[in-house]
């Protein structure tokens, strides 16, 4: 059933004779609660887990209120398209502990939008400690070694606060994906991942006296990378190390191949001028490996691409990192490389490696962010 957007959306609630008294009490204690809460370390972040759905389900056997005060409307199951969006966000509670987005579970209360491209936007406003829950165990297996887990969580815990912090006026923190950290609700909850976010409830890694950016990756190939050669970012916490993650990690040495009529493609797409390809090299080399421009000679004559850039063209599944040699093969490019990610900052297979050797997670997060200090916020 499409719902229309409420009236109530966005307009505060109406203020007459003493109720104006109780409404200004309960707006104070409202507002000291809330600043008492994120003393006490009860951040909360904003995800959006949709971004460009153009329907949208939300369901709770307990129910779901949509507006405040006397609009308010109760229903079990709302559908809402862009058609019943207006200038200002639905806000959306369930009566229950959980709301269903599209048939996921996630906790705490959703907001509902417009983009900026008239499609849905959906964001998750939770709990940090409990959005971590449902990150943790999506970003590396719940069967890991706890200390693993523990640094995991984090190094989580630390970027969503970076993000929030560097978010701006922009109406969420997150993203719910790779592009910034995996986060699938509730059904990504498990016991092991849960214990590892309480157990380190509130940590946080600072340099300075200040948020480090906590990037982190699957396997880094043997040592990561100083994050001033790959994206210029000047961070004496981000300077690259060695790690044993390639004694574990399933992302040894793996090799892919993409068909030269694939790769012109993708890359006419992206408006590369380029209409065939006679051979592929590796351009500019990080000290440590990696690879920061791929030249193609072509008819058009050599073009450079940031390999990064070729990576997101041709598909981060299949293009697994930039520590790679490419090579023409009989009509087809081969890429033979090592790890998966971007390499920066800590390695979650060499984290489990350190952990499988008894490490601690305090001397794994020092390790792979040298120099940083955990506090608890
Ligand atoms: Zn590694």
């Amino acid at each position: 059933m499409a719902v229309m957007a409420p009236r109530s959306a966005g307009i505060p609630f109406s203020i007459r004779g003493p109720v104006r008294h109780c409404s200004f009490i309960l707006a104070v204690g409202a507002l000291l609660f809330a600043l008492s809460a994120e003393c006490l370390g009860a951040a909360r972040i904003r995800v959006a887990i949709a971004d460009s759905s153009t329907q949208v389900v939300l369901q709770s056997p307990a129910g779901l209120t949509i507006g405040r005060g006397r609009t308010a409307k109760v229903r079990r199951t709302i559908t809402l398209t862009p058609a019943d969006l207006g200038t200002d966000p639905i806000l959306v509670r369930s009566r229950g502990s959980s709301i269903s987005v599209n048939g996921k579970k996630y906790r705490g209360t959703m907001e509902v939008r417009r983009n900026g491209i008239g499609r849905i936007r959906v964001i998750n406003d939770l709990d940090l400690e409990d959005y971590l829950k449902g990150v943790v165990a999506a970003e590396i297996p719940h069967e890991w070694e706890m200390e693993a887990l523990k640094a995991q969580a984090v190094a989580s815990r630390t970027y969503a606060l970076h993000q929030k912090e560097a978010s701006g006026g922009r109406s969420y923190h997150l993203l719910a994906t790779v592009d910034s950290q995996m986060y699938v609700g509730m059904e990504g909850e498990r016991p092991r991942a849960v214990r590892a976010v309480d157990d380190t409830r509130g940590e946080v890694l600072q340099y300075e006296g200040r948020l480090i950016s906590a990037y982190y990756h699957s396997s880094c190939g043997g040592h990561t990378e100083d994050a001033l050669e790959l994206w210029g970012i000047d961070a004496s916490y981000l300077r690259g190390v060695d790690c044993d993650c390639q004694r574990i990690s399933t992302y040894g040495p793996w090799e892919r191949k993409f068909s030269i009529p694939e790769v012109i493609g993708a890359l006419r797409r992206e408006g590369y001028p380029i209409t065939d390809i006679a051979a592929v090299e590796n351009g500019d080399i990080t000290p440590a490996g990696r690879v920061k421009r791929v030249l193609f000679r072509s008819s058009q004559g050599m073009i450079s691409i940031p390999a990064e850039s070729l990576r997101s063209i041709l598909g981060y599944s299949r293009f697994l990192s930039v520590f790679i040699e490419p090579e023409l093969v009989d009509r087809e490019i081969v890429i033979s490389g090592r790890g998966r990610g971007h390499g920066v900052g800590l390695c979650q297979w060499g984290a489990q490696d350190l952990a499988l050797q008894g490490k601690e997670y305090r001397a794994i997060l020092e390790h792979y962010y040298p120099g940083t200090k955990i506090v608890r916020r």
